[in-house]
């Protein structure tokens, strides 16, 4: 097997250094500086000041990442068919497992499924071994759940997958809409940075357009509380509204486009009138038109747009429309003026660079037959498809078929992320051979796998990676690799080299891969051959130090534009066959599952403030995990009047594919008829309370993207014998339970816990058998059998250690005091005979529910400190405690604690 070259690593590691990387979680793609005291053996992390996507700025998840690192919850070995494994074996079972199916069944009845989270050298290899060499398109990934009608749209009409904008137009536009975004929560510091350019120029218009009113919404001067799905209307109508009033850019769309004409006609069609639209949209025409009025009147229009209208089974076309204005008035690839797409993961758009997408090639290069003949030529392959493969949704239905008998899975977890999630549990179950990369000992996936490869975690990795604005920044290692951890570049190549492909795969560091990637982004790539947008020409000849002192860049960087590009599209030079943008007609369509009266609520997910998706690595981070610490369902008060749903109280989420469980919290966020569920809880986390598997699997019929934001679902109240919850300092072996919830904290653990048939007192059995083995545990009981009423703690040298509360209805008391009392060393004193009231004595320090993630700071904090200081504004309380003073996330809650 071959050997890594680690020699940067090591000399990085070798002395107390400070090294640069990059976040491993959103698409904003923050620079990260480490900060490594070797004879302390303690690492600090801090905001890159010089990185351009940040200067500086990390939002709570960022600023958490070095509490993520413990080695506890790694796959540390591999192991194959159930037993511990080394290297030589593991490998050579991938490859045997592989070789036998497809010389069985041929090469399509193989499949990869990627992740953003993969750096691009692995991206790189894992499409050159499954496209160049086994000879099938079968490599998807889940960035087809994030980015692909994006993807779609800007081939379609720039005919390339080219952003034509960067972050720098934020601060210099007039206008800047948020389309399906809650940037506040999902991509932080780029809010900031909006929050902070409004603050330096008062007359920049923020308008959000979301069916929910998101904490986006605290910096709008217009929320456009649209009706779900309604987007391409809107877009329709702003197009037709513009030529109306004469706000057209005509010699932009002579010079630079074609197919206006019939892209107008056909937006006016969906434009009878303003009031049309607006109620189509589900919005009142004034707040239409004094949206519409905004983009007529300001020249630096930005459109920033993320998976609100990415998944929808019309999402191309709804970001075709969106195009199509920037475009009808020239507003694109100019300072403060064009789209912007918001990449939801750290490395989604350096997947689509080298193809991580069943539906392109690599390069930017797709599967026309000059297209694979350019890159069968350069890999020196003749096995290059002649079409795509299979998309996500159609993956795993193929799995689920029998006609894909083997998947290799890397670092995702399909069976928790995708669409109706439990066909994809029951089609993996039953699959001849899943293998599972992953740096995590436990997914839902990887429980189901047959062979499992530990990959290096983020630490670990070196490579590059891609954000929205087409920053290519190094991610660089600063610990040495876990147990047998290995790069994904290096397991997947030597299992290419095991299947007989060893000379193609000859790589011993990153650098081999990004030298070969750029030189294939330069092959034939001028005018004459096949010109296209991503060219790296610049690196096709980069050294290892150059690779170790690589600046982030944004592509194109050709070797007669070394310094990377900003913003293209600006005079034209689109990458069409004339070089012409093409207009995309658009005709608005409703979502594909409608509701009605079985499923009368839209259900739309998305993430929350301080979770990563599936939580492997923001749940490892106790303060991470206290903002919002179950799942739950948003519903406005009056839907859940109606529906005899209490504040608080658990629901089922059903719809015709799944359900699920989760706690309900009534606000007038949501529009009437709609609800919302975060993504982000596992079957590992919780018993039920996974959203994939409620979700619809249909998909956009261009970019087969499935839509998540638009499920027809039921609500309605779960019943059970009682509610409680158990905060123990030892991590517990928690019976099997209808309802819970596992939640990491300081120094204890929580479990969320309900049952409809096992009585309490069974439960307490099975909770006292874990923790009888140290019998110096004394206990304190307190029962009332007529009320279903039982709370339990364990002390041990009058430390707490346990407690337990269990009633009948979820009204239980709060669980901040208590747990702080488990933290604590010493012991607990006078609290022991108020603990199983629940109820703190006066003066008792009790920080209340966690405002701030960054500083840990709780609301009872800041309303002591308001009414003991007279704070008056979000910054004096900043002032008093920190709260809201590095990502800013939290300053909407706490204007709103100020003003309740
Ligand atoms: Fe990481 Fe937050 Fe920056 Fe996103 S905004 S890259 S999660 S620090």
């Amino acid at each position: 097997m071959s050997t890594i070259d680690l020699t940067n690593v090591t000399h990085r590691l070798d002395q107390s250094s400070s090294i640069k990387t990059t976040c491993a979680y959103c698409g904003v793609g923050c620079g990260v500086e480490i900060n490594i005291f070797k004879a302390l053996n303690y690492v600090r992390l801090k905001g890159d000041m010089d990185h351009p996507a940040n200067f500086g700025k990390l939002c709570s998840k960022g600023s958490a990442l070095t509490e993520t690192l413990e080695t506890e919850s790694r796959l540390l070995y591999p192991e194959v068919f159930g037993q511990q494994s080394d290297w030589p074996t593991a490998i050579s079972a991938v490859a045997n497992g592989l070789q036998k199916i497809i010389q069985a069944h041929g090469p399509d009845a193989v499949a990869f499924y990627g992740s953003g989270q993969l750096l691009t050298e692995d991206y790189y290899v894992a499409n050159k071994l499954m496209k160049g060499f086994i000879g099938s398109a079968n490599m998807d990934t889940n960035s087809r759940l994030c980015m692909a009608s994006t993807s779609s749209a800007h081939k379609r009409a720039f005919g390339t997958d080219t952003v034509p904008n960067c972050y720098d137009d934020l601060d210099e536009a007039e206008l800047i809409i948020l389309i399906g975004a809650n940037s506040a929560w999902c991509h932080p510091v780029l809010f900031q940075r909006i929050t902070k350019a409004k603050e330096n120029k008062p007359s920049l218009k923020i308008v959000v357009i979301d069916p929910r009113h998101t904490t986006s919404c605290d910096i709008a001067d217009v929320h456009l509380q649209i009706r779900s799905g309604s987007d391409g209307k809107l877009f329709n109508g702003l197009l037709a509204y513009l030529a109306d009033k004469g706000k057209l850019d005509h010699d932009y769309i002579d010079h630079y486009t074609e197919g206006f004409e019939d892209t107008l006609k056909s937006a006016q069609a969906d434009f009878p009138s303003l009031e049309d639209v607006a109620k189509a949209c589900g919005i009142s025409t004034e707040v239409l038109t004094t949206f519409f009025d905004l983009y007529a009147q300001n020249d630096k229009v930005v459109s920033l747009y993320s998976q609100g209208v990415n998944q929808s089974t019309s999402g191309t076309d709804k970001v075709n429309a969106i195009l199509n204005c920037h475009l009808a008035t020239g507003r694109i690839g100019k300072p403060g003026s064009g789209p912007l797409s918001l990449t939801g993961q750290p490395n989604a758009m350096g997947g689509r660079e080298v193809g991580g997408l069943a539906t392109i090639l690599a390069a930017h290069l797709g599967f026309k037959p000059e297209d694979t003949d350019i890159v069968g030529r350069f890999w020196g392959s003749n096995k290059i498809p002649k079409g795509p493969g299979l998309t996500a949704v159609e993956l795993f239905n193929a799995v689920a078929e029998g006609k894909v008998k083997a998947v290799w899975i890397m670092a995702t977890n399909p069976v928790f992320s995708l669409p109706d999630a439990d066909k994809v549990k029951a089609a993996l179950a039953a699959c001849e051979l899943v293998i599972v990369s992953d740096c995590v000992a436990r997914s839902d996936t990887l429980d189901l796998a047959d062979i499992k490869l530990p990959a290096a975690g983020w630490s670990e990795k070196d490579g590059t990676v891609t954000n929205s604005e087409r920053r290519i920044s190094r991610q660089r290692a600063f610990k040495p690799l876990s147990g047998e951890a290995r790069p994904d570049w290096w397991i997947i190549s030597e299992v290419a080299k095991a299947m007989g492909f060893a000379e193609h795969f000859n790589y011993s560091h990153p650098v081999d891969i990004f030298r070969e990637h750029a030189r294939l982004s330069a092959f034939e790539n001028h005018e004459g051959g096949k010109l296209r947008d991503f060219n790296l020409s610049a690196f096709k000849d980069i050294t290892a130090e150059e690779y170790e002192q690589l600046a982030p860049v944004q592509w194109p960087v050709t070797t007669e534009n070394p310094e990377g590009t900003a913003r293209l599209f600006s005079k034209g030079g689109f990458f069409t066959e004339n070089r012409k943008a093409k207009f995309i007609p658009v005709t608005a369509k409703p979502p594909k599952a409608l509701t009605n009266k079985h499923y009368p609520f839209v259900l739309n997910t998305g993430r929350i403030r301080d979770q990563w998706h599936s939580m492997s690595r923001t749940g490892l981070s106790a303060r991470l995990n206290l903002h919002k610490p179950e799942p739950y369902i948003d519903i406005h008060p009056e839907d859940a009047t109606s529906t005899g749903l209490s504040h608080g109280s658990l629901a089922q989420v059903e719809s015709h594919w799944g359900s699920m469980l989760a706690r309900v919290n009534h606000t007038h966020e949501c529009r009437r008829g709609n609800i919302f569920v975060p993504m982000h809880w596992t079957g590992i986390l919780t018993s039920k309370g996974r959203v994939g598997a409620v979700v619809n699997p249909f998909t956009d019929p261009l970019s087969f993207q499935p839509e998540s934001k638009h499920t027809p679902v039921r609500v309605n109240a779960w019943p059970c014998a009682w509610q409680g919850f158990v905060i123990s300092r030892d991590k517990l072996d928690m019976p099997d339970l209808d309802y819970r919830v596992d939640i990491r904290l300081e120094k204890s653990f929580r479990y969320e816990i309900a049952d409809q048939q096992q009585s309490i007192e069974q439960v307490e059995a099975q909770l006292i058998k874990c923790l009888d083995h140290d019998e110096d545990i004394s206990w304190q009981r307190l029962e009332d059998p007529a009320m279903n009423l039982l709370r339990i703690a364990g002390f041990k040298e009058d430390k707490l250690l346990f407690v337990a509360m269990f009633q009948a209805t979820h009204e239980l008391p709060a669980r901040d005091w208590l747990t702080s009392l488990i933290s604590k060393q010493e012991p607990i004193g006078e609290f022991r005979n108020s603990l199983l009231s629940g109820r703190p004595p006066a003066g008792a320090a009790d920080t209340g529910k966690q405002i701030c993630a960054c500083f840990n700071v709780g609301e009872k904090t800041i309303r002591q400190l308001i009414l003991d200081k007279g704070l008056k504004s979000a910054e004096d309380v900043g002032r008093a405690c920190k709260a809201g003073t590095n990502c800013g996330a939290c300053v909407p809650e706490i204007k709103h604690i100020l003003q309740s």
